[in-house]
């Protein structure tokens, strides 16, 4: 430890995974300042689009993970209440559920990481995640990209590091705006998933190609670049285990907090169960709440 842990929280998660959490207040570690900047365009398809061109693609671990998921889900919804055999099976979906979480958490670590350590300056779009996820058709998709975790995790790594950390507004036409002259055509594409599909269109005015999702990062660079240097704040938490996540129990799953507040889908979830079993296997993850003991051992 760098410093006198101020607090240790022992958590056991739905899985039975038992974990110590930490809070230590640490000095950023400046990295030395270089003039390259980025701006990153957040996808469906493509996990992330930099303004430099390259693409990177996310692990999709509950898709691959679904069948197995909806299989185990089944079983246990077969058991027995009260029963041990019914425990056995709720560990075991939980442990999917975990397993899913890691590989994606462990993603978006070494991403954010790997950005923070090589660009001075990062500008994301502010994406209204919590409102798409609320368009049923893109709210597994986005769940399990973990959009909003890489955001809190690129911003924590950048005030770590001491670069600079910007978000532009979600209204910004960075989607139907020409990088290249400016020229601005087509109306506005509020859903993101048309973008993804649309491979690439041409500007009219100077007859640029653009693979849309580089245009928009692109774009987001450019907006970014005229907001106004915010100084970074000296004091820095320990990204895994912020006070607010473990008040609020969503540390140790991602879904939780996309679907944090969102008990219209949690509700419609349980009724949907009832009549078709089929769909609700989609929206499991949101069904088995993870359920966490917390034994505070000292604040
Ligand atoms: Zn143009």
């Amino acid at each position: 430890m760098p410093k006198e842990p101020t607090s240790l929280t022992v958590i056991r998660d739905s899985a039975n995974r038992y974990f110590a959490s930490f809070v230590v207040e640490t000095g950023a570690e400046i990295l030395p300042k270089n003039n390259n900047s980025i701006g990153i365009d957040l996808g469906i398809s493509t996990f992330a689009t930099l303004s430099s061109g390259e693409k990177i693609f996310a692990p999709k671990p509950l898709k691959q993970n679904l069948k197995k998921l909806a299989k185990f889900q089944r079983k246990f919804a077969n058991t027995e209440k009260g029963s041990n055999r019914r425990e056995r099976r709720r560990l075991k979906v939980a442990r999917i559920h975990a397993k899913v979480k890691d590989i994606r958490t462990n993603f978006l670590h070494k991403l954010s990481t790997k950005l923070a350590k090589q660009y001075h300056d990062i500008v994301l779009e502010d994406l209204n995640v919590s409102g798409m996820v609320k368009n049923r058709k893109l709210s597994k998709a986005i769940s399990d990209l973990g959009w909003r975790q890489f955001r809190t995790l690129t911003e924590a790594k950048c005030e770590k590091y001491g670069r600079e950390f910007r978000v532009i507004d979600r209204w910004e036409p960075t989607s139907q705006i020409c990088s290249v002259c400016g020229f601005k055509g087509g109306k506005k594409e509020l859903d993101v998933s048309l973008r993804d599909m649309k491979r690439e269109w041409m500007c009219l005015n100077c007859g640029t190609l653009h693979d849309p999702d580089v245009n928009a990062a692109v774009n987001i660079l450019n907006a970014g670049s005229q907001l106004e240097t915010v100084e970074p704040k000296p004091i820095i938490k320990v990204e895994e285990a912020t006070e607010t996540e473990l008040e609020n129990q969503i540390q140790l799953s991602l879904f939780d907090i996309v679907a944090g507040g969102q008990s219209e889908t949690l509700n419609r979830t349980r009724s949907r169960r009832k009549t078709g079993r089929k769909k609700s296997v989609a929206n499991c993850e949101s069904s088995t709440h993870p359920e966490f003991e917390q034994l505070s051992l000292f604040e």
